[in-house]
């Protein structure tokens, strides 16, 4: 199966957008964050993307 984005927000302690990491780009997600999550951006959130995968459970790399 694939690997993933999670866009995290750290002050609202939650995913706010989870995006297939092969159809997204980093700069395609740093645009979604921009637009479809702006709100976080604009009140000063702290804002990671981090990978995850389904790989990962079944200890492949
Ligand atoms: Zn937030």
């Amino acid at each position: 199966m694939g690997r993933y984005t999670e866009i995290y927000c750290r002050d609202c302690r939650r995913i706010i957008g989870r995006y297939n990491a092969k159809y997204y780009s980093e700069a395609r997600i740093g645009e979604i964050i921009r637009t479809c999550h702006a709100q976080h951006v604009k009140e000063g959130h702290s804002i990671e993307q981090r990978q995850a995968g389904d790989a990962g459970a079944h200890g492949a790399a």
